[in-house]
C-alpha cells in the first residue's frame, strides 16, 4: 500500500511544487491570511470537498470521508508567514517586501493538500474519516490553534499529527516521543531607579546596574536551581535604557524568553524570575516590574503515535529513514491542541538549507511528495484504529 501511495505522491508532486510556490510568492502574516485562506477553500471546492472556512479567523476545516461519519484523527498545517525578508533568489520569490515563508509552512499546506489527494481515492475503502485542519497565526501568540479548538475544530477528535520541516536530509524523518518542542513564554521586565549625574550616581539610583544583577541573576537559577538533566533557556534579548553617555537614566526595560521541556521546569523558573525583578530591585531602594504575555506549552508526542509513525517510515521508506531528534528548542502553538488530544508532530527533511526563520531559508521541493505520502499513510492507518 505504501510503496503505491509514495508513486501516487510522486505523480502529483508538480501541482504541490505549484501550491506551495503559489503561496510562497504571496505570504501573508498571522492574523492576516485572507487570500491564503481563500485560495485554498477554492482548492477543496475545484476537488470537491466539503469544508468550513472562517474557523479561528482565517482557518478551514473539512471533513474527508463518508458522509455522516465523525472523524476521530486528524491532521494539521499552519499556514501564516513570517515579518522577515528573504535573502534568496529563486523564480518563485516572495513578492511581499519583508514578509516571507521562511518557516516552510506554505510547504506544509502543499503536503497536507497532497494528502487530501491521495486520501480521496482511499478513505472508506482502506480507512476511516479523517479531519483536515488548515491553521492561520501559528507564529504569533496567543495562535491560531487555541482559537481553532474554540470554534470546535476537534469535537469528537483523539489524535492529531503534524508534519513541521526541518535540515534533515530530504527523504528522512525526525521523530520522538514525549516532548519535541520547548514551551515559549515572553516576559518583560521594569526595572525603576532614578535617574541623575554618572558622575554623582550616590544622589540618584541607578537602575542599569540592578538589570545587569537580573540578567546574571537569571542564568544562576537556570544553572543552580533547576535539576541539570531537565534542559531549560532563559534569554533576555531586549534591554533598552538611557539616552546620554554620563546620565543615569530612571528606568530599564528589559524582554525576553523562557523555553522549557516540562510543565515542572517552566511554571518553577517563571515564578523564581519574577521574585528577582520584583525583590531584587528593592535592595536597593527601587522597584520591579515584571508581565509574562501568554505564550504555549511543549509539544509531547504521544509514545504510541510515534511507535506507529516509525514502523511506517519503516516499512515505505527504509530503517536508516528514521532519525531519532532531541528535542528541539523552537516552540509550536500545535501543543495547545495536547489539552484535547494525543498529539504527534514530526519533523520532515527538507535538506540542509532549511534553515527556520533565517531569511537565507531555502527548502528542497522534494519534501512535498515525502510529507504527503507519509501524511495519507499514517491517517489511513491512524482511521482504522491500528496504532
Ligand atoms: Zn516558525
Ligand atoms: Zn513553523
Amino acid at each position: 500500500m505504501l510503496a503505491e501511495i509514495r508513486a501516487e505522491a510522486e505523480r502529483i508532486a508538480g501541482d504541490l511544487a505549484a501550491i506551495r510556490r503559489h503561496l510562497h510568492q504571496n505570504p501573508e502574516l498571522s492574523y492576516k491570511e485572507v487570500n491564503t485562506s481563500a485560495y485554498l477553500s477554492r482548492l477543496l471546492s475545484e476537488w470537491g470537498i466539503k469544508h468550513r472556512i472562517g474557523v479561528g479567523g482565517h482557518g478551514i476545516v473539512a471533513d474527508l470521508g463518508p458522509a455522516g461519519k465523525s472523524p476521530k484523527v486528524a491532521f494539521r498545517a499552519d499556514m501564516d508567514a513570517l515579518p522577515i525578508q528573504e535573502q534568496v533568489q529563486i523564480p518563485f520569490c516572495s513578492t511581499v517586501p519583508g514578509v516571507a515563508h521562511l518557516c516552510g509552512h506554505d510547504a506544509h499546506v502543499a503536503m497536507a493538500l497532497g494528502a487530501v489527494r491521495i486520501l480521496q481515492n482511499r478513505i472508506g475503502a482502506e480507512g476511516e474519516a479523517i479531519r483536515l485542519l488548515l491553521q492561520p497565526a501559528e507564529e504569533l501568540p496567543p495562535g491560531g490553534a487555541e482559537a481553532m479548538i474554540r470554534d470546535g475544530a476537534l469535537a469528537g477528535i483523539d489524535s492529531v499529527v503534524a508534519l513541521h520541516v526541518c535540515d534533515l536530509p530530504v527523504g528522512q524523518f525526525g521523530l520522538r516521543s514525549g516532548a519535541v518542542t520547548a514551551s515559549v513564554d515572553r516576559f518583560q521586565a521594569q526595572v525603576k531607579g532614578r535617574g541623575c549625574h554618572g558622575a554623582n550616581p550616590h544622589l540618584g539610583l541607578d537602575p542599569i546596574v540592578i538589570a545587569a544583577g537580573i540578567i546574571q541573576a537569571f542564568q544562576t537559577l537556570v544553572s543552580r536551581t533547576k535539576d541539570p538533566r531537565e534542559p531549560a533557556v532563559l534569554s533576555v534579548c531586549r534591554v533598552e535604557a538611557g539616552q546620554q553617555y554620563n546620565i543615569l537614566p530612571d528606568t530599564v526595560t528589559m524582554e525576553g524568553t523562557l523555553r522549557a521541556f516540562s510543565p515542572k521546569v517552566r511554571e518553577d523558573l517563571l515564578a523564581r524570575a519574577e521574585r528577582v525583578v520584583r525583590d531584587y530591585p528593592r535592595l536597593f531602594g527601587g522597584e520591579g516590574e515584571w508581565t509574562v504575555s501568554a505564550g504555549h506549552g511543549s509539544v509531547v508526542n504521544d509514545p504510541a503515535l510515534a511507535l506507529t509513525a516509525a514502523r511506517l517510515v519503516e516499512e515505505g521508506w527504509g530503517k536508516e529513514a528514521v532519525v531519532e531528534i532531541p528535542p528541539q528548542n523552537f516552540g509550536e502553538d500545535f501543543a495547545n491542541y495536547g489539552d484535547k488530544a494525543r498529539l504527534l508532530l514530526v519533523l520532515v527533511g527538507a535538506g540542509p538549507a532549511a534553515v527556520l526563520h533565517s531569511p537565507g531559508f531555502l527548502l528542497d521541493e522534494g519534501v512535498l511528495k515525502e510529507g504527503a505520502a507519509f501524511l495519507a499513510g499514517l491517517m489511513l492507518r491512524l482511521s482504522r484504529g491500528s496504532d
